[in-house]
């Protein structure tokens, strides 16, 4: 997104915010549940129908329509879907930015469906032993392969890191990694809980005073590498407020940001509100409440969103200046 384009959506947030009508500017999709993997604490993972592509199609049109800047293709391994690149590209023709989120193996045979993609970020939790007892053997390898196929090919990438009791210790590791690839690296705390399902997760839940020190550390890398260690220190601190404090944080979404999974509109994957959208994304969007009812497990990003729609300054500014998320 270049300067324009974040003025643009600055612009869009302040009218979501302040105005009358609510804009989705991001909107994450599950694509599919389906995934080449079999990662330890996932319970995402699984079959059943997936929207069409046309449905996906129409779905796009609606939220340009409606001003979304970002769409967050997720999974599941989004990179399953054979239809990927032309959803890809109907996002950029549609002039929206485009991320995919990925556990790498499939990069280096799709570099052709993703070449468009604003960022490609690839999941790796440690290095290789960590990593492979964590994601399934040989995933390190195959991750890394990924995330140097698509620098290769051009392509913005971004880690992120599941902070679980499996790799506590790997933390130096992981954003050394990141300096040594110069790709900057998003964490994300392992929280059981809620209702899209990810209970598993719950079973790898560092104890809060080990969340309170994890996140100490993540100041303290950010301090150091500011354009590396993606949260901002105001989001780092929510994650506490969160986590540790059990704090209700003000979720921007619901105003400025949903997502799609299982054929329905919701808040993220923790909201208990939902709509329907068989109506159409648009009618969707409008039945979906403002205020979630959820049970605050927040990833780091729909965390950092919060503080962009709350108008938190060095957040704002991390977005404006830096190639974030
Ligand atoms: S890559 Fe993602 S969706 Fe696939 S098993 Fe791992 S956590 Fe689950
Ligand atoms: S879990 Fe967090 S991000 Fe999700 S709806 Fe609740 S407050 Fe918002």
């Amino acid at each position: 997104m270049d300067l324009i384009d974040k003025i643009g959506a600055g612009m869009s947030l302040l009218r979501s915010r302040y105005g009358t009508s609510r804009i989705p500017l991001t909107v994450s999709i599950e694509v599919t549940r389906r995934c080449n993997a079999d990662c330890d604490y996932c319970d995402y993972k699984g079959e059943g129908e997936e929207i069409s592509t046309s449905e996906l199609k129409e779905m796009l049109e609606e939220m340009a329509e409606l001003g979304t800047r970002q769409v967050v293709l997720t999974g599941g391994e989004p990179l399953m879907r054979d239809d990927i690149g032309e959803v890809v590209s109907s996002c950029k023709d549609l002039g929206m930015d485009v991320k995919l989120n990925s556990n790498g193996a499939l990069v280096p045979y799709r570099l052709d469906d993703i070449e468009e993609v604003d960022k490609l970020t690839v999941s790796i939790d440690g290095p290789p032993k960590v990593h492979n007892s964590l994601r399934g053997e040989e995933s390190f390898g195959k991750a890394m392969e990924g995330i140097k196929n698509a620098k290769d090919a051009g392509i913005s990438v971004s880690m992120t890191t599941v902070i679980s009791t499996g790799n506590s210790d790997s933390l130096d590791w992981v954003v050394e990694k990141s300096r040594e690839l110069g790709v900057p690296v998003n964490f994300q705390i392992a929280v059981g809980g809620g209702p899209a399902g990810n209970e598993k997760y719950g079973v790898h839940t560092l104890p809060k005073e080990e969340i309170d020190e994890k996140v100490e550390q993540l100041k303290e890398y950010k301090r150091e590498n500011p354009e590396l260690v993606a949260p901002s220190i105001p989001t780092l601190d929510t994650i506490k407020k969160v986590y540790v404090d059990e704090e209700e944080v003000k979720c921007g979404l619901g105003v400025i940001g949903a997502r799609i999974e299982r054929g329905d509109i919701t808040h993220c994957a923790h909201s208990r509100n939902s709509s329907g959208l068989d109506e159409g994304f648009e009618e969707g969007w409008r039945e979906l409440s403002e205020e979630p009812d959820c049970n605050y497990a927040c990833c780091t990003g729909n965390l950092e969103l919060s503080n962009v729609y709350g108008l938190e300054p060095r957040t704002l500014q991390e977005h404006i200046f830096m190639d974030k998320y």
